[in-house]
């Protein structure tokens, strides 16, 4: 029995049901593919940060691969070509992998059923919940979250597994060390990859700085590590388990203090859980203008606007020094992305999913779920029981950055930009002249 465990954003040895479930084979090949860079909406390819985070991540679960006597083998590609040949020169007998909840991943599995010829297991993905516990089917999932919540929210969230992992040995193959990023993380907003990074933040967050008490009143802070967990990045790659998470909120309910904050970290996991299912339920129409409602309210793409608000060079002093912060760290507060997609999308009239793309290539957080919908919520197109979200920018401002700290930390004020601006061909004539 030679089998091979595709990681995807499973980047974690324990609480890997996966992992767990080759201890019989006579070798485990472990594989991660890095994405071949592709075009979608003027994007290319992951930004330093995002990479930045990934490698890290990368590096140390190869690290912890190896003291299991195991190794990870890191390739670029595709997964349709690259998993076939592997099977064909290891000769695999059986391969696993994570639930992933992108059409796209759910494409890349399919053709692999139909090409290969052995058996593919996919173990339950990063979340709180398996499929089998919902009170309701994937087509019956609510299209809005409070109904979702309410009906969820009283099942019990299995305790993350914990024992000792037995890994049979690698193939003979060549495995090579993983190249170190060529940034390192930003120091305004330092969040390194990898498990062991995740697990210090959890434990600083919950129990050592017990952040979590006052956690309802200081979430909407818009630098990271301060008034949010800032877990995201671990959460959204695999470092960290969303149960390892969720009991961690339950033994510091039952050992210290549970209350109205206690509760809310808990109830943002849940929004997540949304996300992924509705992922799972929508498939492509995840990524349609009017998401699977077909909301499609008329926008535009004007280049120079779209051009002003991916540099954070907008007439909104926020909004840019937000975008600063995502391009220079990878990370942006929820309030600081719902202003900035907003703004793209109310100010700027903007198609949303340009403004998603932008999101996906830069943050270390990235998740195809939580990004797509959480952006069609904003645009109306998804799962906003009101229709949309436009943020008063100017009131965002006095309330989250009255002196404008974050604004000048992250160089927010910028020249002012002329409306206008003359082409090569003198055309259009500026409006301001
Ligand atoms: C336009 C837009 C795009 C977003 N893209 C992503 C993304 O790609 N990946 C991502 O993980 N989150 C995304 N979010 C959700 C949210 O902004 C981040 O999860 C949150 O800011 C992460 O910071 P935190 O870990 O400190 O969150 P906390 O406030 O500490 O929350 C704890 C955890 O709950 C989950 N969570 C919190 N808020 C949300 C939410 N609104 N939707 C889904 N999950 C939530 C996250 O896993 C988070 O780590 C997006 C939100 C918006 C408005």
């Amino acid at each position: 029995m030679r089998h091979l465990h595709w990681f995807i954003n499973d980047l974690r040895l324990s609480d890997n049901p996966a992992l767990a479930s080759h201890a019989a084979a006579d070798s485990l090949l472990c594989l991660y593919i890095l994405p071949k860079p592709r075009p979608w909406f003027q994007q290319v390819g992951l930004g330093p940060q995002r990479e930045r985070f990934l490698r890290e991540s990368l590096r140390e679960l190869q690290a912890e691969l190896q003291a299991h006597g195991q190794d990870l083998m890191v390739l670029e590609g595709s997964p349709e070509l690259v998993i076939p040949d592997l099977v064909a020169r290891f000769g695999i007998t059986e391969l696993s992998t994570s639930a992933c909840h992108g059409s796209y991943e759910a494409d890349q599995l399919a053709f692999l059923r139909k090409k290969l010829s052995i058996p593919i297991e996919v173990h339950r993905g990063n979340t709180l919940f398996n499929e089998s516990q919902l009170p309701f089917t994937l087509d019956a999932l609510p299209k809005v979250f409070s109904p979702f919540r309410r009906k969820v929210e009283s099942i019990r969230v299995e305790s993350p597994q914990t024992q000792a992992l037995h890994l049979p040995p690698p193939p003979a193959a060549q495995f090579d060390a993983i190249p170190k990023a060529s940034v390192g993380p930003h120091p305004g907003l330092p969040i390194p990859g990898g498990r062991a990074a995740g697990l210090r933040r959890l434990r600083q967050f919950v129990f050592d700085e017990e952040s979590i008490q006052h956690y309802k009143e200081t979430r909407n802070c818009l630098d990271g590590m301060t008034g949010s967990s800032t877990l995201s990045p671990w959460l959204a790659n695999g470092n960290l388990s969303a149960r390892e998470v969720a009991h961690s909120i339950f033994r510091y309910e039952r050992e210290r203090v549970s209350n109205e904050s206690t509760y809310w970290l808990f109830f943002e996991l849940l929004w997540r859980e949304f996300f992924y299912w509705k992922a799972l339920a929508d498939g492509r129409k995840l990524f349609k203008l009017g998401g699977s409602q077909g909301n499609c309210r008329s926008c535009s793409f004007e280049p120079r606007a779209f051009a002003r608000w991916c540099a954070g060079d907008t007439d909104y002093p926020l909004v840019n020094a937000l975008m600063r912060q995502l391009v220079a760290t990878g990370w942006m507060s929820n309030r600081g992305r719902q202003i900035a997609a907003s703004c793209l999308i109310h100010e700027c009239n903007i198609d949303w999913r340009y403004g998603a793309a932008f999101f996906e290539r830069h943050l270390i957080d990235y998740d195809v779920g939580s990004n797509y919908g959480n952006w069609q919520y904003i645009a109306g197109a998804g799962a906003d029981p009101r229709g949309g979200r436009r943020f008063n920018i100017d009131k965002q401002t006095a309330q989250y950055d009255p002196e404008g700290l974050f604004t000048h930390k992250w160089g927010g004020f910028r020249p002012t930009q002329p409306k206008h601006v003359v082409d090569a061909a003198d055309w259009p004539i500026s409006g301001d002249r």
